[in-house]
């Protein structure tokens, strides 16, 4: 399937994608279906690089706005389903820039055979997962898709520093589900992974010490979680107005200003993503500057989001509160989703950058 199809076959899936949205949000439950028809759709192929079968999405800048349009498009189905691919995305953007040939095609045909990978990089306070005499001991939290994954990005702690390593997640890991705990992003499926004396697979460690925490893939890729965000905040936007149109609001002049303000916020935060997007992956400006521009569009959309969020609930009252109005769930999820790392330290390295220059 060309880009442009798979891109519109995409879109198609959305309104299901919606209309499940509320049910796997209630249950807490990973979007199994879903991720069955991107699979289907060759979708979890796509990050791949050209001579391995995929597009390059997040792997060559001919992928890029392939990429941005699979994120936008997912983050507009689901929340959770954009967060959950973009991990993939990243785990196999890790693999192909810093694997070795061999690992990196051990990697392809995991992908081409159906497996989704995770991203776990995140330790639970004093439990940080480490590497000893060879064996994984404890663990990763929040990991989304625990118990869905097959594969893992792991970062682990080692003699010689922080280490990553592809890990395969089966029966010897043990699942311990995040249930009740997360205001949103619900579906995600979250949970703490626990590696007892795990043995690290032959060949698994993927790169050197400190290749994870090396600019500019640490900060830069975060323009994917951004593309992924926008899709939520496009769900926002559209789902208000059809609710204030259907309530014969579209006249009202207040309810016009807050609306005429979130589509400001949404193109806003559009622009923002597809030019980190386009700069990140074309890499032809300076490390330094793709990182600050980034951190720049981070703060940009989650600023754009937040300002439509307030106007959402002001726009719709209680309603925007009540389950099962789809905004309540969004509202959810782009509060939880935008919780990002560092969003302080983003900004102001971003503004003594542009001080530096
Ligand atoms: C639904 C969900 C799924 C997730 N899934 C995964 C996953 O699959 N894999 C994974 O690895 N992680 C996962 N995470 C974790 C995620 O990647 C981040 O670790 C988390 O979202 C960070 O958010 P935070 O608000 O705690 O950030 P923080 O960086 O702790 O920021 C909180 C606040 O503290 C400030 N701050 C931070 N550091 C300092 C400091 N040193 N001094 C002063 N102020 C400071 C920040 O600016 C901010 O204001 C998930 C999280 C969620 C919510």
């Amino acid at each position: 399937m060309a880009p442009d199809a798979l891109l519109a076959a995409l879109a198609r899936l959305v309104p299901a994608m919606q209309e499940q949205a509320t049910a796997l949000d209630a249950d807490e439950t990973f979007p199994e279906q879903e991720f069955q028809a991107l699979r289907n759709l060759g979708a979890l192929v796509a990050p791949l690089p050209l001579r391995l079968g995929g597009y390059g999405a997040g792997t060559e800048p001919e992928g890029c706005d392939l990429l941005v349009g699979m994120l936008r498009t997912l983050g507009q189905g689901n929340l959770a389903i954009g967060r959950i691919f973009e991990a993939h995305v990243n785990a196999l953007q890790l693999i192909v820039a810093f694997g070795s040939p061999l690992q990196v095609e051990r990697a392809a045909t995991d992908v081409r055979d159906g497996n989704l990978f995770g991203l776990w990089v995140t330790d639970p306070p004093g439990q940080a997962l480490t590497l000893e005499a060879g064996s994984l001991c404890g663990c990763k939290g929040p990991c989304s898709a625990g118990g869905h994954v097959t594969r893992a990005l792991v970062t682990m702690l080692t003699a010689t520093g922080t280490q990553m390593a592809v890990v395969p997640i089966d029966g010897t890991v043990g699942i311990e589900p995040m249930r009740g705990v997360l205001q949103g992003m619900r579906a995600c499926s979250n949970a703490v992974v626990r590696f007892n004396e795990t043995s690290l697979p032959d060949d698994a460690i993927i790169g050197g010490p400190g290749d994870y925490l090396r600019e500019p893939h640490l900060s830069t890729g975060a323009w994917r979680t951004t593309a992924v965000t926008l899709g939520g905040l496009e769900a926002l936007v559209t789902a208000t107005k059809s609710q204030l149109a259907r309530r014969g609001h579209q006249d009202a002049l207040l309810q016009q200003d807050r609306f005429g303000r979130m589509l400001i916020a949404q193109e806003t935060a559009r622009l923002w993503t597809v030019s980190a997007a386009r700069c990140t992956e074309a890499g032809a400006t300076p490390v330094a500057d793709r990182v600050a521009y980034v951190n720049l569009a981070r703060i940009a959309v989650e600023t754009a989001c937040l300002d439509t969020m307030r106007l959402a609930q002001r726009a719709l009252g209680l309603a925007a509160f009540l389950r099962p109005n789809p905004v309540e769930r969004l509202l959810r999820d782009l509060a939880v989703y935008l919780r990002q790392p560092a969003p302080d330290a983003v900004l102001t390295e971003a503004a003594a950058h542009a001080f530096s220059v």
